[in-house]
């Protein structure tokens, strides 16, 4: 054994490593950080051109990433934030809730998607997902809708699309505002129509993890002018006139403040990143399906429980991989192997903890882990390996190695 304990995979319990199993995978020097996102020079380039043009507070780099957004997903009125949690908070303000209203969402989601109900008044009712897909399950939504129910909000979780029929359906019948979380799902699609622009307001995430990356950075799509224009005026102050309205090239103008608004407003600094980003969201997501892949091919005769295939006539965004590790078939607990990993100086993570893990939701909304068992299993046995366009082949190798090796001594 070296003489570095940081240098040693931890024995576990069951488990004699051998030396040679016990020499971590990468040296410590190389740790592979989860979810490093790839820069090129083209988005460098635009940010040094931002800044030398005077101009990095929200103006014309930040209206064309809306364009390009909006194109991209395939119309609908584009507001840039300055995190999906503004556009979620945002979209739920402009769902108009009143004190009490019912949200309901899944347990298997970043707190994110709960605290932004909170914020606008709500009730966060939670839904528990498919032990399969993960998503949240349509005919559990079912059973939790009261009277006071006022929308839904569904997480692509992973990048995997829901099952929109079944939830556009539900939230026609009752009336239902409906708000997609689209943080892992710029790339989906589900029946030929990308997610995001099957309800009321789509919600996207350009955080350093993500599929897009401005560095913090989001997104509302909305079929709805009226709601495009409130929300905008919300993100910046409640101000009826933007910085570039009344500094930029036309000459100073008068502003009146029409709401209490939010400093959510996002940058041209950061539209200069994330429009070379979304040029290249195809490149990328073809290098993270390859990754994808390779992990299934070399994970098949390991016992972890690796992703099911995408849904017949979806575009899955592979977002995330999340293996189970499940401790009765692996003999090692899922907190020992994210321990193991980590020896083997490779980043990973937990997406997610269900949300009645958390002492704010038991203690305010008094919501148990078992109410929501399939959340709550996958929750405790999940690990997102590293799956970024940033990896080489020799990262993606030596994940496989860790993986494997972990799993087989
Ligand atoms: C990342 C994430 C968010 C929040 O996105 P930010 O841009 O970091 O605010 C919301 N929901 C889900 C499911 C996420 O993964």
């Amino acid at each position: 054994m070296s003489s570095h304990p940081t240098e040693t995979v931890p024995v576990t319990g069951q488990h004699r490593i051998t030396e040679a199993q016990s020499r971590p995978v990468r040296p410590k020097d190389r740790f592979l950080v989860f979810g490093a996102p790839k820069f090129e020079q083209p988005e460098i380039d635009e940010v040094i051109a931002c800044m030398q043009s005077g101009w990095i507070g929200t103006g014309p780099r930040t209206a064309q990433f809306e364009k390009a957004m909006s194109d991209y997903v395939g119309g609908g009125h584009a507001i840039a934030v300055n995190s999906c949690t503004a556009a979620l908070h945002l979209s739920m303000l402009g769902a108009g809730l009143k004190p009490g209203d019912e949200v309901i969402t899944t347990p298997l989601t970043f707190c994110a998607t709960v605290n932004a109900i909170i914020h606008a008044d709500g009730a966060p009712v939670l839904a528990d997902v498919d032990p399969q897909t993960m998503n949240i399950n349509p005919a559990r939504i079912a059973e939790k809708i009261t009277p006071r129910t006022r929308a839904i909000i569904p997480v692509h979780f992973a990048g995997r699309a829901c099952d929109m029929d079944a939830i556009v359906a539900l939230a026609k019948q009752h009336n239902l505002l409906l708000i997609e979380d689209c943080a892992h799902a710029i790339e989906t699609e589900y029946h030929g129509r990308k997610a995001g622009t099957f309800g009321d307001f789509g919600c996207f995430s350009f955080y350093v993890t993500k599929n897009v990356v401005t560095g913090e950075g989001g997104m509302i799509l909305t079929p709805h002018e009226a709601d495009a224009a409130r929300l905008k005026r919300l993100a910046l102050h409640g101000m009826s006139k933007d910085a570039w309205h009344r500094f930029g090239d036309s000459g100073y103008k008068h502003y009146a403040v029409l709401d209490a608004g939010f400093k959510y407003n996002m940058m041209d600094l950061q539209a200069s990143i994330g429009l070379h980003q979304l040029a290249r969201v195809e490149a990328n997501w073809q290098r993270r399906r390859a990754i994808w892949q390779r992990y299934d091919q070399a994970f098949a005769n390991l016992p972890i429980v690796t992703p099911v295939p995408p849904q017949p006539d979806t575009r899955h965004a592979y977002h995330l991989y999340t293996i189970l590790v499940e401790q009765e078939r692996c003999g090692i607990s899922r907190d020992q192997f994210v321990d193991g990993m980590t020896a083997h100086h490779i980043g990973v993570g937990v997406h997610y903890l269900s949300i009645p893990e958390h002492p704010f939701y038991q203690q305010h909304y008094h919501v148990r882990p078992t109410d929501y068992p399939h959340a709550m299993h996958i929750g405790r046995q999940t690990v997102s390996l590293p799956l970024t366009p940033a990896l080489s082949d020799d990262d993606v190798r030596d994940v496989i190695a860790a993986v494997t090796q972990l799993l087989s001594s």
